[in-house]
């Protein structure tokens, strides 16, 4: 097969190929140039798009829960992260893990993702086991490629505080009605956790579009043995160890008072930080939190419209970038538009850094670099490497081919980059076809491998029909609100100077 296009970008920061293409054998890219060249010596080839397509690497979303239906379609309005998590599981039932996943796949592979990290957290129905599975089969079936990681959290499950110390501090009627929903759960230990993480890494060893990850839910819910095992699992399976952190200032303040120092300095030193570490969020960093990832290579999973809307601030990404970070993009289930929409996160992020600073301006993350973030980043993150996020010899055919007719429409300016293009205009709706191991998973906006009416409408019944989960859940509400009185800090010195007062 050859891919080719009017524009080929082979990697973020390279020259575009004027007509250029790409010979895929196998799931691998086995020449890169020139279309007239690559079909002059393979002349039978198979020949995907045309000189109304631009081709890019296949962009990867670094960060995301595998949610098809979005919070908003659940009813969960946006609000602070802490209430709004804690609101997340009164209010979220455990909706087929199947489906849900399924749907979530189609919206990114439609917006031109090639590979997604998927942290795979409880859905509530009981099983997580049994949901990591239905979960990974969804991805599988869609096409996806994915690095799969399904978290591990051993304290802390309803505010950054013990169990036991917050239970003790409800009316004895509440913490009743807790103490029997959390005993008509079945149980589910870290050892189960790391467990079910070595399984389907073992059974997913020979497939080429899978690689099984450790992942910690973050800090405030992992103890410092947790990370540690969760290290050594990633090790032992030669990829890597994902987590959130320092997502919010009540995060970044649990640090302090827990740590007595910067949460991510002190997990480099228990060892949680490294080339193959990546770290969701990480709005909230300091100076020697930044320097920590630059020295360990640990890289940063971008989030930028998810800090938005759950009024998280803004990650000092301009910074990281200065200091040599590796920064990669995710959606998080809560792009801007609502339909997580990559190519719009894209916008997001290129968008969102253009703080002043000074008459030279450093307006955050220009194009390129926003691109670079969704592939070579992402590549990262993901641990795929090499192996993914550019047009290369050797890399697998992991290919988006945009409609640049469309993007364009009615005219572009021949000296404007394509890469301001893609990143100011391109929408989801302008993926033509998406390539995944050299295989066409999205053809003229549609998809060949899954009917999309078909999994809507069972998606639309399955949510329907969802149980609510155990009411006393809402009624735990007041006192993690409570419980969090008080610890804004009004000492800020922001990495961003983003308004005055005075
Ligand atoms: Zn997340």
């Amino acid at each position: 097969v050859i891919v080719r296009g009017r524009l080929l970008l082979p990697e973020a920061g390279a020259a575009w190929i004027e007509d250029g293409a790409v010979l895929v054998e196998g799931d691998e890219i086995a020449a890169v140039g020139r279309f007239a060249d690559l079909s002059a010596v393979r002349p039978d080839a198979e020949v995907v798009g045309s000189e109304r397509h631009v081709v890019i690497p296949g962009l990867v979303n670094a960060h995301y829960h595998g949610e098809g239906l979005s919070t908003v379609q659940r009813g969960h309005l946006d609000g602070l992260l802490e209430p709004w998590m804690t609101a997340y599981w009164a209010r979220i039932g455990a909706i087929d893990a199947y489906l849900d996943t399924l749907w979530s796949d189609l919206k990114l592979i439609r917006s031109g993702v090639t590979t997604a990290l998927h942290m795979a957290f409880h859905r509530g129905s009981g099983d997580p086991r049994q949901e990591a599975y239905d979960s990974l089969r969804a991805h599988r079936d869609a096409g996806l490629r994915i690095a799969f990681s399904p978290q591990a959290k051993d304290r802390n499950n309803y505010v950054y505080d013990d169990d036991g110390t917050f239970a003790a501090s409800l009316p004895a009627g509440l913490r009743a009605r807790l103490d029997a929903a959390v005993a008509a759960m079945p149980p589910w230990t870290t050892d189960d956790a790391l467990t079910l993480v070595d399984d389907l890494a073992a059974e997913t060893a020979s497939d080429p579009r899978v690689r099984i990850l450790a992942s910690g839910s973050g800090p405030q819910w992992c103890s410092d043995e947790l990370f540690v095992r969760l290290r050594e699992a990633a090790d032992r399976l030669g990829t890597g160890l994902h987590f959130h952190a320092l997502e919010s200032p009540y995060q970044r303040e649990w640090g302090r008072r827990v740590y007595g120092r910067d949460t991510l300095v002190h997990l480099r030193d228990v060892g949680a930080l490294g080339p193959t570490t990546s770290v969701a969020h990480a709005v909230w960093m300091t100076e020697a939190e930044i320097d920590a990832c630059a020295e360990t290579g640990t890289a940063i999973c971008h989030n930028p419209s998810s800090n938005i809307r759950l009024h998280c601030g803004v990650a000092p990404v301009t910074s990281m970038l200065e200091r040599g970070v590796e920064v990669a993009l995710g959606v998080d289930g809560m792009g801007l538009n609502d339909d997580d929409d990559m190519l719009q996160e894209l916008r997001v992020a290129a968008m969102v850094h253009r703080f002043p600073r000074g008459l030279e301006p450093r307006w955050g993350p220009g194009a390129v670099e926003v691109l670079r973030m969704a592939t070579l980043g992402g590549a990262r993150a993901t641990t795929y490497g090499d192996a993914i996020g550019r047009l290369r010899p050797g890399a697998k055919a992991d290919a988006v081919l945009l409609d640049w007719d469309a993007v364009a429409a009615p005219y572009l300016d021949p000296a404007t980059p394509a890469e301001d293009a893609l990143v100011h205009r391109a929408r989801a709706a302008h993926v033509d076809t998406v390539i995944v191991g050299g295989e066409v998973v999205l053809a003229g906006g549609r998809f060949t491998r899954i009917d999309e009416g078909e999994v809507a409408a069972r998606l639309a019944d399955a949510a329907a029909a969802t149980p609510a989960p155990p009411a006393v859940l809402d009624e735990l509400r007041p006192a993690i609100a409570a419980w969090f009185e008080g610890w804004e800090e009004p000492d800020y010195r922001p990495l961003y100077v983003v308004n005055s007062r005075s």
